[in-house]
């Protein structure tokens, strides 16, 4: 895994030298919810600290057997119920989309979570998140809640896509958040975008944050 985990780097690092879009410093968030609680522990003895889990149990398995200095994403989209069971837990939210959700949160939460608006850049039926245009007027309605930190954007782009329009999600995604940004939302300043097939192409287009499972971590699974 370790090789892995230094091809991923090396692909970054190049990524952010060929590209004037890319960003200065790219954080890799790798994506553990297919290992179990002693695999995941070995992706922490590597070195590598934030880590990605999208669903409740999966998270909760593995917080004991994990060091205090873990990072926690959640990445995956959060049933309202199940709020109450993680939010505490959690350092950063990948898929705030709906008020509902932040309400809960508000509610539930003792200290503020760092969230990631969900954009349904491609506009796939199947996707979750918000349209690029309904993201301004949610960060105004969640402005008041003390609880959630918005941070930035994230999106997911459709499996079957070439890269092209890939990078076309990508770019839109960035776009978006300088036009935010242009607005006043002065805190939206990250992009979580890019997996384990897109994620060269993501950090071309400026992402923040990469969310890698299989490429990283694949080898774990038996
Ligand atoms: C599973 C998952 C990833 C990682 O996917 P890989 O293709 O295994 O790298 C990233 N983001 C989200 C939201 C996921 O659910």
């Amino acid at each position: 895994m370790l090789e892995q985990k230094q091809q991923i780097e090396y692909v970054i690092q190049e990524a952010q030298q060929t590209s004037s879009k890319s960003a200065k410093s790219v954080r890799l968030i790798a994506v553990t919810k297919t290992l179990t609680p002693d695999q995941t522990l070995q992706v922490a003895e590597a070195g590598l600290l934030h880590l990605g889990e999208n669903r409740p149990e999966g998270l909760l398995s593995k917080l004991s057997l994990l060091p205090d200095s873990t990072v926690w994403h959640y990445i995956g989209s959060l049933q309202t119920r199940k709020v109450k069971e993680v939010i505490d837990h959690i350092d950063y939210l990948h898929s705030l989309d709906r008020m509902s959700l932040a309400s809960e949160i508000e509610k539930r939460a003792s200290r503020p979570v760092k969230c990631f608006i969900q954009v349904n850049v491609s506009g796939e039926q199947s996707k979750h998140g918000l349209a690029p245009d309904e993201v301004k007027t949610f960060l105004e309605r969640i402005g008041p809640l003390t609880k959630i930190q918005p941070i930035g954007l994230m999106t997911m782009a459709p499996f079957e896509a070439k890269e092209k329009e890939i990078r076309g999600y990508f770019s839109s995604l960035r776009e978006l958040r300088d036009s935010l940004q242009h607005q006043g939302f002065d805190d939206i300043k990250e992009l979580s975008m890019g997996m384990s097939e897109d994620y060269q192409i993501a950090v071309e287009e400026g992402a923040t944050f990469v969310r890698i499972g299989t490429a990283l971590v694949g080898s774990l699974r038996e």
